[in-house]
């Protein structure tokens, strides 16, 4: 069965921590793809800074050249709030039953995933692959404790053995990169050179983006 990745975020921009987690999941995991899907108005955190037209052209850019990874626009396509349960239902339906999909999670963003809407669905919709991030401090809800009890896997293998269902925590090389300090940076003149793809920061210069 072919797994595609499935990485969500603002992308307010994209930096390296999204692009190498992204690649590690990939050959971890055997994926076929993955796909970047920004979202256009995120239910969870503050509305961003730069638009989902402007946001949706970095994830481009900063994929280019790689056939593993694509940008999905879903998100940007529907009106309303970008909900993760209907994007992952959409992507389902349009890959059909012989694919299996796998959404990645930063371990900040999985503490309040039994917030999401209908979070109780998403499991049945796909694979979670968690990955731990360097700002974690909150402790995770007993009922997510529960879930990972559950679902949890090691074994690759049950990623492709049925279409949903498991969820893996992976180590990967930790890039303490977050989208808020680089539009911190940007704001006070200093390069974020090196913390993210440079046909990106051209594209952030040339639109004069978070100024
Ligand atoms: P912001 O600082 O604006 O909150 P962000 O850098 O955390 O943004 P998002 O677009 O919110 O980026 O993140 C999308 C997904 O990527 C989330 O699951 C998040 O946990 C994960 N992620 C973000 N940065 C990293 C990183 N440096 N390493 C691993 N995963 C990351």
């Amino acid at each position: 069965m072919n797994i595609t990745g499935v990485l969500g975020g603002t992308f307010d921009p994209i930096h390296f921590g999204h692009l190498r987690m992204a690649q590690e999941l990939a050959d971890a995991l055997n994926l076929s793809e993955v796909r970047f899907i920004p979202a256009a108005q995120p239910p969870h955190r503050s509305q961003p800074v730069t638009s989902a037209m402007h946001r949706a052209a970095m994830v481009s850019l900063a994929i280019a050249g790689n056939p593993q990874f694509r940008l999905d626009e879903r998100e940007l396509q529907r009106s309303g709030p970008s909900y993760t349960r209907d994007s992952l239902q959409s992507l389902s339906d349009e890959l059909g039953r012989d694919a299996s999909i796998c959404l990645f999670l930063g371990s900040d963003a999985f503490v309040k995933f039994n917030t999401w809407h209908r979070w109780n669905e998403i499991l049945s919709l796909c694979h979670i692959a968690l990955v731990e991030r360097p700002a974690t401090k909150e402790t995770l809800p007993q009922e997510l404790q529960n879930i990972l009890r559950d679902h949890y896997t090691e074994n690759v293998t049950d990623f492709s053995s049925v279409a949903a269902g498991f969820i893996t925590m992976r180590k990967i090389t930790a890039l303490d990169i977050s989208a808020t300090r680089i539009r911190n940076s940007l704001q006070q003149n200093v390069s974020p050179r090196y913390l993210m793809p440079d046909n990106v920061i051209d594209y952030i210069r040339l639109h004069h983006l978070y100024r």
